[in-house]
């Protein structure tokens, strides 16, 4: 499958960039080989794409939210019937499976769009008890233009979002995805734009520093919303701090999973394989790579967790059989490889599953990995502390409850994390002690729409995917006082 020369969404019309130049998209599962190109992207073009944006703002902030509803949940409806076309083309560009991984995150960008539509009309103020007279009320009004960036592991997911809660919530949007898998986007985008008014959505292509740096910067965005690594959400940080707009950051993570002893049971090595996220090749923010298992289970849980990877079919994404595909880039697999080394010198550690990639083979043709364990870590060592964004797991062994949560803690991120056992009071007192913005207990699941997700410490700030937190991060409040006495 190839898709192709695709052209960028400004102002309704599918354009190339100024100077014509493309960048080429790689499939992933098979290296070297190009599936699409896409348009190179200057501040040139960030400009134009920004500029319709506010002026489509002018109109758009004035259709009353429930019209606005209608419109995402038409777009819902559109993005369901091509979920199966989106959700090959995420396979091909990310190298995600299309069964574990592919396929359920087409049909979450459609939920993404109901959702957000059919909460639309929750855009509402309050009024203010200031007396009787006096009628004071608040509203809830757009900010304006936002740039919206996006990472490569869940693009059409990640778009998704953006464009529902930026839109809904009455702002124009110039989206950013990234250069590694612009091609989804582009096509969600697509259906999205044959609903909506032209310069509502815009999409620029192109790589973070010569199309993200600018749209980062313009003048005329009032909103940046940015999902990415954490290295990278600093520069947009000082982007947004130049000019003193509000910004959203949902970054990294290198999220804990807390083993009590009575949790050495195969369902529970299930739900510690799915929060970390194996399927998706470890290419998660959420992926749970530190596994804190009590001493009295730790060879037994680790023996159950090991013999389900080794039944792990890894392959081409495309095929529905498959579990785990590849990694998206060379960049990212080699950074990948140089931790899974640094880890095998560490002294005392044991590699028990997976480790460096074969040299030769079908799994040599892509970026492909076996899902890796390493045992007898120390919280300390790099592997443990770095978000490493691919498949490694490593597991540390603890006594007492308190030294769990302690070292669970000592990160500088604060994302997610997963507490297993079958105490609720234990698991409880362990979810209120632990620094992260979203605990689960005795599930490893993805986020579902309805839920404010965000994260404690570096994984950023600002509550997204749900109505507060679309209130919250892509709304300003502005309150109206009338004295009924004049
Ligand atoms: P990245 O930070 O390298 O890139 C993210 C986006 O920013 C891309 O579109 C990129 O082109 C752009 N960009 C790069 N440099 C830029 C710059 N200087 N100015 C403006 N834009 C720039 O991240 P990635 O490698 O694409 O994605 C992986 C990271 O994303 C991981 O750290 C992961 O944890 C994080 N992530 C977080 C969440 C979340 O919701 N918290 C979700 C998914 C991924």
């Amino acid at each position: 499958m190839d898709v192709g020369r695709q052209l960028m969404l400004i102002n309704g019309q599918w354009v190339e960039s100024s100077d014509g130049e493309f960048i080429p998209v790689e499939n992933p599962s098979r290296k070297g080989s190009i599936i699409g190109e896409v348009p190179r992207s200057r501040a040139v073009d960030v400009d134009r794409a920004v500029r319709a944006a506010a002026k489509a703002f002018e109109d758009w902030k004035r259709v009353s939210p429930r019209e606005r509803g209608k419109l995402m949940i038409k777009m819902g409806e559109a993005l369901e019937v091509k979920a199966n076309e989106i959700a090959r083309i995420i396979a091909l560009e990310t190298g995600n499976a299309i069964r574990t991984q592919s396929r359920p995150e087409a049909m979450l960008t459609a939920d993404i769009f109901r959702y957000f539509g059919g909460v639309a009309s929750e855009i509402k103020g309050e009024t203010i008890p200031l007396g009787e007279n006096h009628l004071s009320y608040s509203r809830r009004e757009p900010i304006g233009v936002v740039g919206g960036i996006v990472p490569w592991n869940s693009p059409a997911g990640l778009a998704a979002l953006k464009i529902a809660m930026a839109i809904t919530a009455g702002n124009t949007l110039v989206l950013k995805p990234s250069s590694e898998a612009p091609l989804a986007v582009l096509r969600v985008a697509e259906i999205c734009s044959e609903i909506l008014p032209p310069g509502t959505l815009n999409v620029v292509t192109g790589t973070g520093s010569e199309c993200g740096i600018p749209l980062a910067r313009h003048p005329l965005v009032r909103k940046l919303s940015f999902t990415g690594s954490h290295e990278i959400g600093k520069t947009i940080m000082e982007a947004a701090a130049e000019r003193i707009v509000p910004v959203t950051l949902e970054l990294g993570g290198k999220s804990p999973q807390i083993v009590f002893p009575d949790a050495d049971e195969l369902q529970v090595v299930d739900g510690v394989f799915l929060a970390m996220r194996f399927t998706r090749q470890g290419q998660s923010c959420t992926a749970g790579s530190r596994l804190f298992l009590h001493e009295s289970i730790y060879d037994s849980f680790l023996e159950k967790l090991v013999k389900k990877l080794k039944n792990l079919k890894i392959g081409d994404p495309l095929d529905e059989s498959t579990d785990m595909g590849a990694l998206i880039n060379r960049t990212q697999f080699e950074k990948v490889c140089s931790y899974v080394e640094d880890g095998i010198r560490q002294k005392g550690a044991r590699l028990l599953a997976g480790g460096l990639p074969p040299k030769e083979g079908p799994l040599s043709q892509g970026y492909f990995m076996e899902p890796t364990v390493f045992s007898n870590v120390d919280n300390d060592w790099r592997i443990a502390r770095e978000e490493i964004f691919g498949p490694v797991l490593v597991a540390i062994p603890w006594n007492e409850e308190e030294e769990a949560i302690r070292m669970a803690n000592e990160s500088h991120y604060g994302l997610a994390a997963f507490i297993w056992t079958h105490d609720i009071g234990k698991a409880l007192r362990t979810a209120h002690r632990i620094e992260s913005g979203w605990v689960q207990i005795n599930q490893g699941v993805g986020i579902v729409p309805g839920q404010s997700y965000g994260g404690f410490k570096q994984s950023g700030f600002g509550r997204e995917y749900s109505l507060e937190g679309m209130l919250e991060s892509f709304t300003q409040r502005k309150s109206i006082t009338v004295n009924l006495q004049f």
